[in-house]
């Protein structure tokens, strides 16, 4: 019985790891990338606080002794539901069972100024991007003479006050408090400013009413400039436009405001719902489908009672969802009733800065030291192999105790090599033929 994995983020590498030795069940992930990430922490890569490789892990090392699980590498062009095969970058796969985890991409509403002048916080490219941008723009500032300039340069305007823009707002605030004047003496009477905008009335809106007053707090005691009740509508020219009429002169736009559904070219047009997210049934089951499945962000599920509008795009329930989808395929091979899903809510957290974080639990709250050592144990626990734990533990510690981590670090790819590389993968898709199913 072959299932077939499309994406290996939460939701996808938790079923494979739930049919690892599952006899019949073969396993094949397919994925873009040859790795699994965290993204949780992306933002600490963005800011030289952690190495990428710290929240990263190969496939193939992850499954070496899982013998009936094997990767793909490739991108997912089209799902042809009824020879049951995919299409991909690098070849077609077949299937008895599809499941579909790809997650989301950014979400820019449309701006295309935005999509092409800001910098979005998606995936590892998206993190090392920004890392170069923020490091090469105060590079830039210490080398300009107009005090103007500088203060552009040194700009930051976080779109977006859900937690990754909580986050990441806080993290470059105390850097810069520690890290500006130690580096960049140059830069010492500039005043960069770091701005958190967001069209919602409170920063955490999908948090209890203590952890947005909290957040709010910390952050302005941090010095960041938190604008409300107002949505970016565009950014050219290291101007960011807001709908209350002001214009930001800013060198960097971070967007964390949205996500959309990544697209599944192939699907009934009747399964795609709300924000592209594709509609299944209490098992996970792909609408106008008898074979495909969906999991984690991707998927609309609006069967569970408590969550009639369909649940939180988050990893617990992704990681959930994918659990419940192995032990319903096992049942299903063994002519078992199904068991419909229903997410359990553990909670929610975000850090703010050094020593503060804010902890919803489903009946309490608790914020300050205790949250941030909850919120650093939390995060380590799901993260793939022991040696990244122990790297990203070593890494906290040093950087928490000196306030002065090593990693700013302007490492650019070769932009040449990659252009090229992008153009010899595609002609081999239009050339494999369908019959030739590479697994
Ligand atoms: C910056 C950031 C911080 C976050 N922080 C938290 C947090 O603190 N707590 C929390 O609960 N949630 C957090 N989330 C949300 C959480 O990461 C998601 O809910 C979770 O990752 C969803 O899991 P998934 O498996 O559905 O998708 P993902 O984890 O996004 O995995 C999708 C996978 O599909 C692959 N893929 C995508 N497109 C293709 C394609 N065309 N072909 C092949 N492969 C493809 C990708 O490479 C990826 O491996 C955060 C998200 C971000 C971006």
């Amino acid at each position: 019985m072959k299932v077939v994995i499309v994406g290996g983020g939460f939701a996808g590498m938790n079923l494979a790891k739930s049919l690892a030795k599952k006899s019949p069940f073969e396993v094949v992930i397919v994925d873009q990338h040859n790795y699994h990430f965290f993204p949780p922490l992306l933002y600490q890569v963005a800011t030289s606080f952690i190495e990428a490789s710290n929240i990263c892990y190969p496939f193939r090392k992850m499954f070496q002794h899982q013998h009936n699980i094997r990767f793909f590498q490739g991108k997912l062009l089209n799902v042809v539901t009824s020879g049951n095969y995919i299409e991909t970058t690098n070849g077609n796969v077949s299937y008895d069972y599809l499941v579909l985890a790809l997650g989301t991409e950014t979400n820019y509403f449309g701006m295309t100024n935005v999509m092409e002048n800001a910098l979005p916080m998606k995936t590892i490219d998206d993190a090392l991007n920004l890392r170069n941008r923020l490091l090469l723009n105060i590079e830039e500032a210490t080398r300009e003479e107009d005090k103007s300039k500088q203060e552009l340069l040194t700009t930051i305007v976080v779109a977006g006050g859900g937690p990754t823009g909580v986050e990441v707002a806080g993290m470059l605030a105390e850097m810069s408090r520690r890290i500006k004047n130690k580096d960049y003496p140059e830069l010492k009477y500039v005043r960069g400013a770091i701005i958190l905008v967001d069209a919602a009335p409170k920063v955490l809106a999908a948090m209890s009413e203590k952890s947005q007053a909290e957040a709010y707090k910390s952050l302005q005691k941090l010095g960041v400039k938190i604008i409300l009740n107002t949505a970016v509508k565009d950014y050219q020219g290291n101007k960011v436009y807001l709908s209350s009429g002001e214009v930001i002169n800013a060198g960097t736009l971070i967007w964390t405001s949205g996500v959309v559904a990544r697209q599944v070219p192939g699907l009934p047009a009747e399964s795609v719902g709300r924000g592209r997210r594709l509609l299944v049934d209490e098992h996970n089951l792909v609408k106008g489908t008898g074979n495909v499945y969906a999991l984690g962000d991707l998927c609309l599920q609006t069967s569970d009672k408590y969550y009639p509008d369909g649940h939180p795009q988050l990893a617990q329930v992704a990681m959930q969802q994918a659990k419940l989808l192995s032990r319903n395929l096992q049942a299903k091979l063994s002519g078992k009733p199904l068991a419909p899903f229903k997410y359990w809510n553990k909670g929610s957290m975000a850090i703010i800065s050094k020593y503060k974080a804010v902890v919803d639990l489903p009946k309490a709250f608790y914020k300050g030291f205790l949250a941030w050592l909850t919120w650093l144990f939390i995060h380590i626990i799901p993260l793939a192999g022991f040696r990244n734990k122990a790297k990203i533990l070593y890494n906290w510690f040093w950087a928490f105790v000196t306030n002065d981590p090593t990693l700013r670090l302007i490492i650019r790819p070769d932009a040449d090599r990659e252009e090229a590389s992008k153009s010899e993968i595609k002609p081999a898709i239009k050339a494999t033929p369908v019959e030739k199913s590479v697994v």
